[in-house]
């Protein structure tokens, strides 16, 4: 990939009770010159195979930085989220890293976060606890991405310091028709909460859903009921207008 060809596309996260703007996911695209636009499972799996997974991710962490250092110094306060790969968890070089690339812009780590699967987590726990600690200890949030669909026990989830879980969008999409879904999503929620962890949805399609989530007392929501992921001035046309209906 070269590096012009890769893009980022944003999807906010909302707030469920206020209905406000909490933060943006960053996600990778390959804008390619012959095949068009690319999603990650077009091309991540193969760069994590090749390795080459982690400069990619060094890659996207300075294109998020330097478009979110733009919207900082505009006075926009926006938490960005950054997924990383198994492989950057299992690297010891990899908390070093993200902090060289931090330095080189105006933007604080403490709203900067970093998704990483539960998987990922389950792969190597006790080199993904001693990852998490050190990224963590440097001022920058890390979220469990794909709750529920990997197979981590209390004991690791405790000794994680992260500030939020994000329930997969598997349990979310389908919670209104499907009750086991639903049972998972309201264990898992109060799971989280219970563990001193913030909870987010991921994959809400439709209002019955996110009023589900919020009868729940689920914090926050991201999906395509809210908005797609979307380039960054797209992203900014997205958040005037829905500045707007507020207000109306
Ligand atoms: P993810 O981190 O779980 O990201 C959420 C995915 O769900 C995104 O797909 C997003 O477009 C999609 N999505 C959002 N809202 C909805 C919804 O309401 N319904 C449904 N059905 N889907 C929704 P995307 O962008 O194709 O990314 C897929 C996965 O690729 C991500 O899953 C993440 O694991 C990985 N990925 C994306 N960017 C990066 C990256 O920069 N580095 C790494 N290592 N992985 C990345
Ligand atoms: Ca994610
Ligand atoms: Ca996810």
């Amino acid at each position: 990939i070269f590096s012009n060809e890769l893009i980022l596309h944003y999807q906010p996260k909302l707030d469920l009770t206020s209905g406000q703007i909490i933060g943006v996911e960053a996600l990778a695209r390959w804008q390619h010159p012959k095949h068009g636009l690319l999603f990650p499972k077009d091309f991540i799996p193969l760069a994590e195979e090749t390795g080459m997974i982690k400069q990619l991710t060094i890659q996207v962490l300075k294109i998020a930085l330097s478009e979110c250092e733009k919207w900082y110094k505009a006075k926009l306060n926006l938490p960005v989220s950054v997924n990383i790969s198994t492989i950057n968890l299992q690297d010891p070089e990899f908390p070093e890293q993200v902090a060289d690339v931090l330095k080189n812009f105006d933007f604080p780590s403490s709203i900067l976060e970093l998704e990483v699967t539960e998987t990922a987590v389950m792969t190597e726990p006790l080199q993904a606890i001693e990852t998490i600690t050190k990224l963590s200890n440097m001022g920058i949030q890390i979220s469990i991405d794909d709750f529920g669909t990997g197979y981590s026990s209390m004991a690791l989830l405790k000794k994680l310091l992260v500030a939020k879980i994000k329930i997969d969008k598997s349990f979310i999409t389908d919670m209104q028709k499907n009750s086991s879904d639903a049972i998972i999503v309201r264990a898992a929620i109060e799971l989280g909460h219970n563990l001193g962890f913030k909870v987010v949805a991921e994959g809400v399609e439709n209002q019955e859903v996110w009023n589900h989530l919020k009868g729940l007392g689920c914090d926050s929501a991201q999906g395509y009921f809210m908005s797609h992921p979307l380039p960054p001035d797209k992203l900014m046309e997205w958040m005037q207008q829905s500045q707007l209906k507020r207000r109306n």
